[in-house]
């Protein structure tokens, strides 16, 4: 099952002679080998993706970056080794390549087209990282792993990037149905006008986020916010992981469970809203879904860009020192949506001041769904590259968007042994407006 049991690339034709000739289209469940020729003949080898990959960066290994991996499928038809399931599970999907790529080269497509018939799991210690794709996707078992947390502590290796994530768990954790979330004390509740798509740590794990992005929400814009129960993962980590069917299966559950009205669909989590957002493009080949997927997609809000909308102006008056980063989520920094300076603006209108910055600008956390269970190492290493130069600003806190980089930063900063603190935005801005 964890096994190949098809040739990496049936002969079929699907790419460069479509619509686009630099890119795959990843929602067709087979990569041509003529179109892998294509891509690769079109590649110039400059290497302009080689300086921005995260994963490249810290292994230095060529066949972790875009221009290898094009290099060897270009000429490789038959693998017959778990060696290129490992290099294609070795991309953080984090888009910088395609951003970099002069020849706007979609290799980013390639590799989710290619783990749509390589099983990402099928490496060492599969079975925990099984139990985790698992999790991701029916988040209720988030609630059992808690339960079973301590021994599989114990039963876990060292090496299983599992640990990651259930050594963040706190140690009395229980599933929390989503239940109305009870009103601030100061925060005058208003009719909803505005959905809110939580995403599984807002709805699970950290019931903080949810609070705060309704409170701020109330406070600038006046509305009200509902949650519909009968949402679901994204469906970013299935797809991501090459289980498309799962995906299409979670995206119509979260299409209909906002069908009870027609208000915009606001989510806090930087990763959900990016995926949430390709559900066009994932059912785009449903006839009984498609309309429905671009409505659904028309209808979002990103939690920092519809906030920024709303806030007018600074206070003005705040004198305090501001010693916070913003971290920005790949999702949001690379590709079609750029939403960098939303929550920059949004930290300065409300703070008075702005965020600060990385000496050498905004760096990967090396998170990237299931990668950093693949592959805990790297993930650690570049995770290590951005808490050297965090500790160069002497900040208080890093405040992100994106519900895995804040787990990879909690993790860094516990780690690494920092007294500074990670916090999603929302909760962040919310403390600061009630301190
Ligand atoms: S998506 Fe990111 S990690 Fe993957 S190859 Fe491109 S730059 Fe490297
Ligand atoms: S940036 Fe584009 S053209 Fe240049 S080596 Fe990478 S994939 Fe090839």
């Amino acid at each position: 099952m964890l096994f190949w049991t098809a040739p990496l690339i049936p002969l079929s034709k699907t790419i460069c002679s479509g619509k686009n000739e630099n890119s795959i289209d990843y929602c067709k469940l087979t990569i041509d080998n003529d179109d892998l020729s294509c891509l690769a003949e079109r590649c110039a080898k400059c290497g302009a993706c080689t300086s921005v990959c995260p994963v490249y960066q810290v292994t230095g290994r060529e066949s972790h970056t875009p221009r290898g991996r094009l290099h060897l499928l270009g000429r490789h038809t038959s693998p017959s080794s778990s060696t290129y399931g490992a290099l294609f599970s070795a991309c953080l999907a984090c888009g910088a390549c395609l951003d970099a790529c002069p020849r706007q080269i979609d290799t980013l497509s390639l590799m989710i087209a290619a783990r749509h018939e390589i099983p990402l799991l099928n490496q060492p210690h599969f079975a925990e990282k099984l139990l985790a794709r698992k999790s991701l996707t029916a988040p209720s078992l988030l609630s059992g792993l808690a339960r079973l947390r301590q021994n599989l502590l114990k039963r876990l290796p060292q090496s299983s990037g599992l640990r990651h994530k259930l050594s963040l768990l706190p140690e009395d954790f229980a599933l929390q149905p989503l239940t109305p979330i009870p009103a601030e004390k100061d925060t005058v509740t208003s009719p909803a006008e505005i959905n809110y798509f939580s995403g599984c740590l807002a709805r699970y794990l950290s019931h903080d986020i949810s609070r705060a992005t309704e409170f701020l929400v109330n406070h600038f814009s006046g509305k009200g916010i509902e949650t519909p129960e009968k949402q679901t993962c994204c469906g970013l980590a299935s797809f991501a992981s090459g289980n498309r069917k799962e995906a299409q299966k979670l995206a119509r559950k979260n299409i209909t469970a906002f069908t009870d009205n027609t208000w915009p669909i606001l989510t806090s989590c930087a990763s959900c809203y990016s995926h949430l957002r390709s559900y066009p493009k994932l059912l785009a080949d449903d006839p009984d879904w498609s309309r429905q997927a671009e409505l659904f997609a028309e209808r979002l809000l990103e939690f920092s860009q519809f906030l920024d909308t709303q806030v007018s102006s600074s206070p003005g008056s705040n004198q305090a020192e501001l010693r916070v980063f913003y971290h920005d989520p790949c999702h949001l920094r690379f590709g079609a949506e750029k939403i960098t300076s939303p929550p920059r603006q949004l930290i300065e209108k409300i703070c008075g001041q702005p965020p600060q910055e990385l000496p050498l600008g905004p760096h990967c956390c090396g998170q990237g769904g299931l990668f950093t269970i693949a592959h805990p190492d790297i993930s650690k290493k570049i995770m290590s590259g951005a808490l050297a130069e965090f500790k160069e600003l002497s900040s208080d806190m890093v405040v992100t968007t994106c519900s895995g980089c804040l787990l990879q930063w909690q993790q860094g900063l516990q780690n690494s042994k920092e007294t500074a603190r990670a916090r999603h935005l929302a909760v962040f801005l919310a403390e600061w407006i009630k301190r």
